[in-house]
């Protein structure tokens, strides 16, 4: 702006100048020429009384460097002229001043040099003695004049062109300055120009209202953001052209980026065929979602189009975390299938036995046999059943009561109910304790050293050990159960948690096992906030470590 009304002031001034050069100059220049005519006709009239007077002799010894004069008779041929000698010159009948004076007894002209350059004004006048007088000037034409005064010209243009620079840019700065000063945040402060008090009034008012609005939409801005940033589940927000407007944290931390993500195509964080896909169809304006795995998690991706005025104008993501309830899914599957499995191989058993016996097809002597094997898988029915049962209470189970819980107690109650078994089996039981008192929950923690307990006497050998070790650390509460029986090989070790996991199937009937007694373990463990550790070498016995927080 500034540099345009420097231009401008500066282009009127030269305007100006030039204007006001060729003025003066045509009015100087006719001013000059009418004041040489009334000098030609002053010095005329004086010059012809005395001619009349005296004719010729008048011109004796006449000298003049202003005007040249001439007499001419009446036909036309010169009798006197003051710097050519009149013989030499040409009738001057047709002179069109002669002519005029002759036929009117005054007349004048004007005549252009052959190069244009002069001019020469004429005046003559008739004689009493019927001569004609004539006096004429010379005078440069205006053409030459302005090449005459052309350097003046230039110079004055010039420096005038510098001064109006300089008085231009003083001029731009002092309009332009109180433009810059204005303080727009309260425009109506202002009186620098009065003429911008009606604009700096709408402006105050606008300014208000955009405040007003600034102030809400940053309110309602700051609300989605809190909102958002405490979400656990994912959100993006895109525009039409797939640009992120917004990204809250959880979604920063699934897609691995950071605030620099704003404004960036959203592919630059996710390039996976499927996601772009389902954009696509979200921004063609159908609701699309898929699953996929992100790291060790499984997400579950909700893409829908956000509209204005039906026109389309962004999506929004939500990315769920579904990693626990997919897992939760698969394990309730595979549980159902494992338990149909689980089940139906000792109920054929029974089926089986009970078929030969009721037709007749078992021997005297092996009914006996046959009736024991009945009872045998009817008691491993009942026994599954009851670890069924029991893990689906600890499922269902989420808030069971806290109690002081002495832990040698248990111990000792837990060696109580298995020293039969032990005592089967040969094996020794051994406990090693400390005053351990805990907070939990009486039942589970009998459940965890009665299973840990129940295997190290199952999976033991022959005149083998077993030791329970209760430990008070500043730590944690420690609780470790130790056999000295077949150990499990270190590839099965990773997968022994699992419900109905078996290391050595075949061998189930004998040992009794149903595959869920370590899985309530760990449910139980995790309950009281524990861990469980596991060390086993085959052939040489394991060790089960279980470490309780103090509470
Ligand atoms: P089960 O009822 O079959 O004992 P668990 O869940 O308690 O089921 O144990 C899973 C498997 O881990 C067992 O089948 C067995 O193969 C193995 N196992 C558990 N404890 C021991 C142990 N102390 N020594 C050797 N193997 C063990």
């Amino acid at each position: 702006m500034s540099k345009k009304i420097f231009r401008s002031i500066l282009a009127v001034a030269m305007i100006v100048l030039a204007a006001s050069l060729f003025i003066a100059t045509a009015f100087l220049y006719d001013f000059f020429n009418r004041s040489q005519v009334n000098q030609l006709k002053e010095q005329l009239s004086l010059s012809a009384s005395h001619v009349d007077q005296l004719g010729v002799e008048y011109f004796e010894g006449f000298e003049s460097s202003l005007f040249r004069y001439t007499l001419v008779a009446p036909d036309g041929s010169v009798l006197y002229d003051s710097q050519v000698t009149a013989g030499n010159m040409e009738n001057h009948l047709e002179r069109e001043e002669i002519s005029e004076a002759l036929r009117n007894g005054h007349g004048s002209s004007v005549r252009y040099s052959a190069t244009l350059t002069e001019r020469t004004f004429y005046e003559a006048v008739r004689l009493e003695s019927g001569n004609v007088l004539r006096i004429s000037s010379t005078q440069i034409t205006a053409g030459a004049l302005l090449v005459g005064i052309s350097p003046a010209i230039t110079a004055t243009i010039l420096s005038s062109a510098i001064l109006a620079t300089v008085l231009s840019k003083r001029m731009t700065k002092s309009i332009v300055e109180p433009l810059n000063k204005l303080d727009l945040e309260n425009p109506e402060e202002n009186d620098s120009y009065e003429e911008l008090t009606p604009l700096l009034k709408k402006i105050g008012h606008q300014y208000r209202q955009i405040s007003l609005q600034m102030q809400a939409m940053k309110q309602q801005s700051d609300e989605f953001r809190q909102i958002t940033a405490s979400m656990n589940e994912g959100l993006v927000l895109l525009d039409e052209k797939r640009k992120i407007l917004s990204i809250n944290e959880a979604a920063k931390r699934l897609f691995g980026t950071d605030d620099t993500a704003v404004g960036r195509d959203f592919l630059t964080l996710d390039r996976g065929v499927t996601m772009s896909r389902a954009i696509e169809k979200a921004l063609a304006g159908k609701h699309s979602e898929f699953r996929e795995e992100r790291g060790e998690s499984e997400y579950q991706f909700l893409i829908n189009r956000i509209e204005s005025d039906g026109k389309t104008v962004g999506a929004v993501i939500v990315c769920l975390d579904v990693t626990e309830t997919a897992f939760a899914e698969r394990n309730r599957r595979e549980f159902t299938a494992n338990v149909s499995h689980e089940l139906k191989t000792p109920l054929q058993s029974i089926i089986g036995s009970a078929e030969l016996l009721e037709n007749g097809l078992v021997k005297p002597e092996d009914t006996g046999r046959f009736i024991g094997n009945i009872k045998q898988e009817a008691a491993r029915l009942m026994t599954l059943i009851n670890d069924i049962i029991r893990l689906s209470q600890l499922d269902e189970d989420t808030t069971p009561a806290r109690e002081s819980v002495d832990l040698c107690e248990v111990a000792e109650e837990v060696l109580d109910v298995l020293a039969t078994p032990a005592k089967k089996r040969q094996v020794e039981l051994h406990l090693e304790k400390a005053p351990c008192v805990m907070t939990g929950n009486r039942q589970y923690l009998y459940e965890i050293l009665y299973n840990l307990c129940d295997n190290a006497i199952r999976y033991n050998k022959e005149g083998g050990n077993l030791k329970i070790r209760l430990e008070n650390t500043p730590e944690n509460i420690v609780l470790s159960v130790e056999d000295t029986g077949i150990g499990i090989p270190a590839e099965y070790q990773p997968r022994i948690f699992e419900r109905f996991y078996r290391v050595d199937k075949s061998h189930s009937k004998e040992t009794g096992g149903t595959g869920l007694g370590l899985s309530i373990v760990k449910h139980a463990v995790a309950y009281h906030g524990g861990t469980v550790r596991l060390t086993s070498r085959p052939g040489e016995g394991t060790v089960v470590t279980v470490l309780f927080p103090h509470s």
